[in-house]
């Protein structure tokens, strides 16, 4: 567990970040002038290096003799830092608790705010990483607010989010916002061609991942495409089955673990926008390798069945995701609008 938390907030080097140059270099001036804010707030999809560039920052303001801006890798905190057991840096993540989802607690919090009022020990100051702040509650995120309102002493503290829209305005002004946009496809195909992933499958995994690396890695590693295969073949059938077939699968559908669930209705998605954009009249496929089953589809779905469809879909995938109860009806009842 230890080593695990360490390799997740473990700065990587600057150069290895792939993509987000402007970003970079608008970090580099602040760190290289010293302007570095008490707080900062690094949002954008997920999955595109955001804590990575956080925790190199951290790495640079803890770093004893930084060059031009950045950590230098070599002196005793950036060696700590690399190890797992830097004293002035501290990072929170959100932890799981039974079957609830992740999250960050009010203890965390708390052990945050005692421990960001301590002095530093090893740099001239010290920093605190907290990711996926939106999964705190209410009661976690006004005590943060409190300790964001009154910094102790001399903490930077790197607030790392993918749903910027799900947090309290008043976290989000207390803080320095620096947007990332999602990775473009040179830096997508430098990412995993580093990750080991083979030419031929560069093409379908950047285009089933809207920008994020750590989502292609995810599907990469996951077999994603045999899911996407999956929803494909449930589009197929879906205009044939009866209730009873339609309850039966979304019995199945609905004992799957929620993330892949997640996934397989993303794809059921996709499927859906590309025969919407087929009886658009746009050639452009997102699924362009399953183009003939796709143009086979407008025969067995209609137009206004497809946009019903994608509206369940994406619900069903809003509700899955804002709670923990109700995936089977979720699932069964978007199955039921959907099926004939
Ligand atoms: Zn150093």
């Amino acid at each position: 567990m230890a080593e695990e938390f360490a390799s997740a907030t473990a700065p990587v080097e600057w150069s290895a970040v792939a993509g987000h140059e402007e970003t970079k270099e608008r970090l580099q001036t602040l760190l290289r002038e010293g302007r570095v804010p008490h707080a900062l707030l690094f949002s954008g999809p997920r999955g595109i290096g955001k804590r990575m560039l956080a925790a190199a920052t951290a790495a640079a303001l803890l770093c004893k003799s930084p060059k031009d801006g950045l950590a230098c890798g070599v002196c005793e905190s950036c060696r700590a830092l690399a190890a797992g057991t830097h004293p002035d840096f501290y990072a929170v993540l959100p932890e799981k608790a039974g079957k609830a989802a992740r999250s960050i607690k009010i203890e965390q919090i708390r052990e945050l705010r005692a421990e960001a009022a301590r002095r530093p020990r090893l740099s001239a100051r010290r920093t605190v990483l907290l990711d996926d702040v939106e999964t705190m509650n209410d009661a976690a995120a006004n005590a943060l607010l409190k300790t964001l309102e009154e910094p102790p002493g001399d903490t930077v503290f790197f607030l790392v989010t993918g749903a910027r829209q799900s947090l309290l305005p008043t976290i989000v002004s207390r803080c320095t916002g620096v947007r990332f946009a999602p990775l473009n496809d040179e830096a997508m195909a430098q990412v995993l061609t580093e990750h080991g992933v083979s030419e031929e499958l560069l093409k379908p995994l950047i285009a089933l991942s809207e920008g994020s690396a750590g989502r292609a890695l995810r599907l990469f590693e996951e077999d994603a495409l045999s899911l996407r295969e999956d929803a494909m073949e449930t589009l197929e059938r879906l205009p044939q089955m009866t209730p009873e077939d339609v309850f039966s699968l979304g019995e199945q559908l609905g004992a799957m673990d929620r993330e892949r669930l997640s996934e397989w209705l993303r794809y059921f998605r996709m499927l859906l926008r590309d025969l919407l954009a087929i009886y658009g009249g746009s050639g452009a496929l997102l699924n362009a390798d399953l183009e003939e089953r796709l143009f086979a589809l407008p025969g067995k779905i209609s137009e206004r069945k497809a946009f019903l469809a994608a509206r369940e879909a994406a619900e069903a995938a809003r509700r899955i995701e804002t709670s923990n109860a109700v995936t089977r009806l979720a699932i069964e009842s978007f199955l039921l609008r959907t099926g004939k």
